[in-house]
C-alpha cells in the first residue's frame, strides 16, 4: 500500500548506516511501490557534494548492498530521480537557508528528519530546523541509537529535544522492533486463543533471550569499549524484546496502548543480584586479537558478552526467571527467543518416556520464524516412545514468494514514520526507565572492581554463564 508522498531528510546522508540500511532500503520501498514518485529524499551531511554526486553515491550503496534487485515499479534512474542533497553543518549556519528552501518547495507533503548521527548533534539540529522554521507542527524526527548512556543524559536528551517538538512527533529507532517476528510475536500472542492462557508462571517454566553475534567490536572499538554489551545491546534490544514477550494484553494496538504495557515491563523489573550476572571479553583466536587488543586498551574491563537472569515482580510472571544474554564472537550469528513451557504435571507413559516441555521458539535471524515444539509417539513399532518435534513455521516457507518481499526493519520503520505510527518506536520514559534499571547494575560493577570473565571466540560465552542456568537446573538452548 503506497505511503503518503513525503519528504525525507536523511542527517548523515552519507554516513555508514545510510549507506548500508537507510538508502537501500529505500529503494526497496520504491521497487515495490509504496513510495511513489511524488516524494524526495534528501541527503544532509557535511561533505561537499552537488545532486548528481550524491546519486551517484547512492546509486554505488545500492550496488554494494542490494544487488540484483528487480524493480517492479521504476527503475533505479527513476528512483536517483527522486534524491537530492545539502551540504550542512548540523553546527554552524551553513546549508541551513538551502535545505530551507529546498524543502520549501515540497509544501503539502509528510516531511521527516533522520538524525543518523551522532547523538551530540540531536540537540543542535532539533535547534536549527526550528529557527530556519523547516520543521512544522507536523514534522517528525527520527532519532538514532545510543540513545544516552545513562538516565541522566538519556533525559537530558529528551529534554533537549522536547524543547521544538512534541512526543508524538519523536521517534526513537530501535530496529530490532522492525523486525517481522517481533510484530508477529504480538500476532502470535493477542490473536491466538492458545497461547495467552498459558502465557504466565503458571505454565511457563522460564523464558530465555539470545542474541549472539559472530562479529567482534569491528571498527567501533573506541565506541564499544566506553559502552560494552550492556549498554549497547541489553538496555536496549533485549530489553525491547523482553517488553514485547512479558508484558500485559494492551486495551488496542495503539502507540500508547501499547507503550504504555512495555513500561509497566520495565518498572516490574527487580534489581539483579550481582551472582546473576556474568560477563565475559572474547580471547584471540587464531589471527583475530582479542577483545583488549581490538580495543587498543589492554586495561579494559568492559564486557563484550553479559548473561543475566532476571526477575518481573508482578502476577503474571512471580516466580518464571528471564535468562538473557548477548555477546560478540559467539558460536553463530543468531537471536531468538525461546519460551520453555513447565513438564506436564504427571507423565502417563512412565520414566521410560523421559521428559519432554513444549518450547516456543521466536526466531529473529536467521530465518525470521517460529516454531512450536510439541511431544509425539515415535513413529514405528517400537512401543510408546515419546519425541520432540517442531511445528515449524519459517517465514519463508510459509508465505514463499511473498516472503522475498518482507521489509527488513529499517524499511519497515521508516514507512512506519511516514505513515505517523509510533507504536514500533520507543518513547521517552521507556528509554529513561530501561537506564534507571540498567545503571545500578553498572554502577556496582564500577564500585565492587568486578572483571568480565576471559571466553574462548567461537564459544557460547565463559563458563560462568553455562553454570548460571546449571545452578537452577536448567540449560540455555545451543547457539547454533
Ligand atoms: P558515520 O560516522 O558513518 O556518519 C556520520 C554522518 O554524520 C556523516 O554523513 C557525516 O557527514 C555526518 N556529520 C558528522 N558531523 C556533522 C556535522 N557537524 N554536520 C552535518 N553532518 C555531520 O556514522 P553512522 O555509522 O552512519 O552512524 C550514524 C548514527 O547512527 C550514529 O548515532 C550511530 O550511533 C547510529 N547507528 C549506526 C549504526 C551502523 O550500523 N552504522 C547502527 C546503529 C546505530
Amino acid at each position: 500500500i503506497p505511503v503518503e508522498p513525503f519528504d525525507l531528510v536523511i542527517f548523515g546522508g552519507t554516513g555508514d548506516l545510510a549507506r548500508r540500511k537507510i538508502l537501500p532500503g529505500l529503494y526497496r520501498r520504491f521497487c515495490s511501490g509504496q513510495m511513489g514518485e511524488d516524494s524526495r529524499v534528501i541527503g544532509a551531511a557535511r561533505a561537499e557534494m552537488d545532486a548528481e554526486g550524491y546519486r551517484q553515491f547512492v546509486r554505488e550503496a545500492i550496488d554494494e548492498f542490494d544487488a540484483g534487485r528487480t524493480c517492479e515499479v521504476g527503475t533505479i534512474d527513476a528512483f536517483l530521480k527522486r534524491l537530492d542533497y545539502v551540504t550542512v553543518d548540523a553546527l554552524g549556519k551553513d546549508g541551513w537557508p538551502d535545505l530551507a528552501k529546498l524543502m520549501g518547495e515540497g509544501t503539502g507533503r509528510v516531511r521527516a528528519y533522520y538524525f543518523s548521527v551522532a547523538p551530540s548533534l540531536f540537540g543542535a539540529l532539533a535547534e536549527r530546523l526550528h529557527t530556519y522554521g523547516i520543521a512544522d507542527e507536523d514534522a517528525r524526527i527520527v532519532v538514532e541509537k545510543p540513545f544516552g548512556r545513562d538516565e541522566a543524559s538519556a533525559c537530558a536528551l529528551n529534554g533537549v529535544l522536547a524543547e521544538h517538538f512534541d512526543e508524538s512527533q519523536i521517534y526513537r529507532i530501535d530496529h530490532y522492533l522492525g523486525k517481522e517476528t517481533v510484530q508477529n510475536l504480538m500476532a502470535v500472542r493477542f490473536g491466538n486463543m492458545l497461547f495467552e492462557p498459558l502465557w504466565n508462571s503458571q505454565y511457563v517454566d522460564h523464558i530465555q533471550i539470545t542474541v549472539a553475534e559472530t562479529v567482534g567490536v569491528g571498527g567501533r572499538g573506541e565506541y564499544y569499549d566506553k559502552s560494552g554489551a550492556m549498554r549497547d545491546m541489553m538496555q536496549n534490544h533485549l530489553m525491547q524484546l523482553l517488553c514485547l514477550i512479558a508484558m500485559e494484553p494492551p486495551a488496542k494496538f495503539d502507540p500508547d496502548a501499547v507503550r504504555d504495557e512495555k513500561l509497566k515491563v520495565i518498572r516490574a523489573l527487580d534489581e539483579v543480584e550481582p551472582r546473576d550476572i556474568v560477563r565475559g571479553q572474547y580471547e584471540a583466536e587464531g589471527d583475530k586479537p582479542d577483545y583488549r587488543t581490538h580495543v587498543e586498551n589492554p586495561e579494559s574491563t568492559t564486557e563484550s558478552f553479559i548473561a543475566m537472569k532476571v526477575h518481573l515482580s508482578n502476577w503474571r510472571w512471580a516466580g518464571t526467571p528471564f535468562y538473557l544474554r548477548t555477546g560478540k564472537r559467539l558460536r553463530a550469528r543468531t537471536s531468538e527467543i525461546a519460551v520453555v513451557f513447565k513438564e506436564t504435571p504427571h507423565s502417563i507413559f512412565g520414566p521410560e518416556a523421559g521428559r519432554h516441555r513444549n518450547i516456543l521458539t521466536i526466531r529473529l535471524q536467521p530465518n525470521e520464524g517460529m516454531d512450536l515444539g510439541v511431544t509425539i509417539k515415535e513413529p514405528g513399532p517400537g512401543g510408546m516412545r515419546l519425541v520432540d518435534v517442531p511445528l515449524d513455521m519459517t517465514f519463508a516457507d510459509a508465505l514463499g514468494p511473498d516472503a522475498e518481499d518482507v521489509p527488513d526493519a529499517y524499511e519497515r520503520l521508516i514507512m512506519d514514520v511516514i505513515r505517523g505510527n509510533q507504536t514500533l518506536f520507543m518513547r521517552g520514559d521507556e528509554v529513561e526507565a530501561a537506564w534507571a534499571w540498567t545503571d545500578p547494575i553498572i554502577a556496582g560493577w564500577e564500585k565492587r572492581g568486578d572483571k568480565p570473565e576471559p571466553y574462548e571466540s567461537g564459544s557460547s560465552g565463559p563458563e560462568d554463564a553455562l553454570a548460571l542456568m546449571h545452578r537452577d537446573g536448567r540449560r540455555w538452548r545451543e547457539i547454533r
